[in-house]
């Protein structure tokens, strides 16, 4: 997974000189060098407990300019996932994402007879990560839209 506003893949990497000046820049450390040395977003729980707030500061630190806004598109097409872990697929009350989600992205429509379960609002979610940090099963995941993985339920 690539920094905010990366160009696609192959684009990025010719781009890209491996600077790491926006891993610098990034204040909540949610970017580490990856494969070959190129810039990722990493979303192991506890690493970058805020996410990306996208402030843009590793965007304007980007001299070669392998992350640049481009007109009418959002910084990346990453979202959460929530994985059969979640404790409301056991029958335990949680809303702690839900809480943690600026933008209203989790909803937890009512179930008759049953614990209400988080679902998301794919077109709000910004991929932010925020919901992942205080997750008691450590259920969410960030990933791109075509995730593969059947451990894993879909969005709305
Ligand atoms: S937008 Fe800000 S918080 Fe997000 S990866 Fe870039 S520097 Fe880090
Ligand atoms: S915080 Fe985790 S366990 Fe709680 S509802 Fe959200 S995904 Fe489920
Ligand atoms: S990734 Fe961000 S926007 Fe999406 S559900 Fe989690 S907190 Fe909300």
């Amino acid at each position: 997974m690539r920094p905010p506003w990366a160009l696609p893949e192959a684009l990025f990497i010719d781009a890209c000189t491996r600077c790491g000046e926006c891993l610098t820049a990034c204040p909540t450390g949610l970017l580490v060098k990856g494969d070959g040395g190129f810039p990722e977003a990493d979303f192991t729980v506890g690493r970058a407990p805020e996410g990306c707030t996208f402030c843009g500061d590793c965007r304007q630190s980007c001299k070669p300019l392998a992350l640049r806004e481009q007109p009418g598109q959002s910084p990346w097409s990453l979202r959460a996932f929530f994985s059969v872990d979640c404790l409301t697929d056991h029958n335990v009350v949680c809303r702690t994402c839900g809480e943690l989600c600026d933008v209203g992205a989790i909803h937890f429509p009512p179930t008759v007879g049953g614990v209400a379960r988080p679902q998301l609002d794919s077109a709000a979610c910004t991929g932010c990560g925020a919901c992942l940090a205080d997750c008691p099963t450590r259920a969410i995941r960030i990933a791109p839209p075509n995730f593969p993985s059947l451990a894993l339920r879909g969005a709305a």
